[in-house]
């Protein structure tokens, strides 16, 4: 079994927020749900950052703030006794490494920046955003049972590819977008859910 989970919203707070509140700059308030276009509000993001002469090692400093949540490191030390963990995050490696280490050096795959050798972010090199779904289903086509977790529209694609998805404290315009699957609001809840589930269910080989 792989456990594929997003990161933001279901182990971590959202670190752009963090990022918001801590510069208290406005234009950084903007998020997908303001700005659906994931390049458009990272190019808006880029060019606010240049703007205030903000570089990636001050980002950095700020995205390291962020905790996980209570229940995270117990959660994700379990899952790992159930498969393989794989968190497919729309953050940036640089900003979320350091959380994986705290947590327990678990696989992220993530976007990464572009970056002058002064700092300055000059663009973004987006792996995942949009593509989700090609991790997913590229680990079902070669045998594997994928559980996918997601909390937000940028994981519609991740659980609608899944083997069996769970949808964590999803908004509404996601949820009825899944009306068989298990809704649940912790970690707790999470735990119990993929508990249920038999460890191999897709078994393709054997007498
Ligand atoms: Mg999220």
């Amino acid at each position: 079994m792989i456990i594929a989970t997003d990161l933001e919203g279901i182990l971590m707070p959202e670190i752009w927020e963090h990022i918001a509140k801590e510069t208290g700059i406005e234009a950084l308030k903007i998020t997908t749900r303001d700005e659906p276009d994931f390049v458009k509000l990272m190019e808006h993001r880029v060019s606010v950052l240049r703007e205030h002469d903000i570089k990636l090692p001050d980002l950095v400093a700020m995205a390291h703030q962020v905790e996980p949540f209570l229940a995270t490191r117990a959660f994700l030390k379990w899952a790992r006794t159930k498969g393989q963990i794989m968190i497919i995050s729309d953050t940036f490696q640089e900003f979320a490494d350091h959380f994986i280490d705290v947590v327990g050096a678990y696989n992220l795959f993530a976007n990464r920046f572009q970056v002058a050798p002064d700092g300055t972010i000059l663009g973004c090199n987006l792996r995942i955003r949009g593509k989700k779904e090609r991790v997913t289903q590229s680990l079902k086509d070669i045998g594997f049972f994928v559980v996918g977790i997601g909390d937000s529209f940028n994981d519609i694609s991740l659980l609608k590819t899944c083997s069996f998805p769970i949808l964590y404290r999803t908004p509404e315009e996601v949820t009825t977008q899944f009306h068989d699957a298990p809704r649940v609001t912790n970690l707790d809840a999470l735990k119990a859910t993929i508990e249920a589930l038999p460890d191999e269910p897709n078994g393709n080989c054997g007498a």
